[in-house]
């Protein structure tokens, strides 16, 4: 099928792009890497009467380490170059990475569309939650910081709205001795992931849990932030593989509420939230130590 007759605008002006928004409303969608909209038109799921294109806003595109340790990242950096240019700067990214579609995919699509897409199975929400991301979103009437924490409402839905784009990612530094680690299972390698899971966890020298966050995708409606839990039960606490028993039963059987599909029933999900959680933190504590030598 092809997409129902739109408008199309293009600039290198982000002042300009906002001005445009703001005159078309809900009227209006910003195209970026296109990998989402672009067959959402097409399948006249969307049919946007104004269709603006942040292609040619090359200051949207970047990675920036500042003084204080915390990692800006513009909204239309490609997937690809998250992938190439986090090993150092988070190492939580990087191992996400691979996971999302294939290359093709990630040389086109961007860190800000999949955020602002929502789907509840992508990675770079979780992850963003995980990480305790502070997102940036311009409109006519300003700008505002949004917590990656709220900031996915439903599934396909944010806290953005109609008139407002997101212009940059940012990412706090990390808590001394903090290990990551990013785990999913899919039925094909960068497949759409079964369930997902990121964590951040930092042990002190006696494996005192001082730090911990983490996050599902396709275990809930939408992106799931199971950090509440994590952190009433883990901080200050050993961690001792009984610990990780009743962490990982408690938010596989209580908080999570997996929805199911033909790739796997809720039940399934559940069971492989518990797998996943498992070796997810096993590794970021192994890292957690290794961080500390
Ligand atoms: C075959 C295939 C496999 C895929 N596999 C995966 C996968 O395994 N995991 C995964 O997570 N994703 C996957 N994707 C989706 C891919 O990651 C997309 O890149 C992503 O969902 C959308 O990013 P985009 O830059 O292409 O955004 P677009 O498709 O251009 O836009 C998506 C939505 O976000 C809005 N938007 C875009 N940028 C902004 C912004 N800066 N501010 C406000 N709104 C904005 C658009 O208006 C639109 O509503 C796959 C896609 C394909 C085609």
């Amino acid at each position: 099928m092809k997409p129902a007759p739109f408008e199309y605008l293009i600039s290198d002006s982000l002042d300009e792009v906002i001005e445009w928004l703001s005159q078309a409303g809900d009227t209006a969608k910003v195209l970026a890497g296109g990998q989402s909209l672009v067959s959402a038109m097409n399948f006249r799921q969307v049919t946007p009467s104004v269709l603006i294109d942040l292609n040619n806003l090359t200051t949207l595109s970047y990675l920036q380490l500042a003084a204080d340790g915390t990692l800006h990242i513009g909204a239309m950096t490609r997937q690809r170059q998250l992938e190439l240019e986090t090993a150092v700067l988070c190492p939580l990214l990087y191992e996400t990475m691979p996971h999302i579609g294939r290359p093709q995919i990630r040389n086109r699509g961007t860190l800000g569309g999949s955020l602002a897409h929502a789907a509840p199975a992508a990675e770079l929400p979780a992850v963003m939650v995980a990480l305790d991301a502070e997102l940036v979103a311009r409109s006519g009437r300003g700008e505002r910081q949004l917590s990656a924490r709220h900031f996915f409402v439903g599934p396909y839905r944010t806290q953005l709205a109609a008139d407002e784009i997101l212009t940059e990612i940012i990412i706090p530094p990390p808590h001394s001795r903090t290990g990551t680690a990013f785990v999913e299972f899919s039925r094909q390698f960068s497949g759409l992931a079964v369930l997902g899971v990121a964590v951040v966890l930092a042990l002190d020298e006696d494996t005192i849990c001082r730090h911990v966050r983490l996050a599902y995708l396709n275990a809930h409606a939408t992106t799931y932030d199971a950090s509440a839990t994590a952190q009433h039960l883990m901080l200050n606490e050993a961690y001792t593989p009984a610990l990780l028993e009743e962490v990982t039963q408690t938010i596989a059987y209580q908080d999570l509420n997996p929805l199911g599909s033909l790739h796997g029933t809720s039940s399934y999900q559940r069971h492989l939230a518990t797998v996943l959680t498992r070796q997810a933190f096993n590794t970021a504590a192994s890292r957690s130590q290794g961080a500390a030598q």
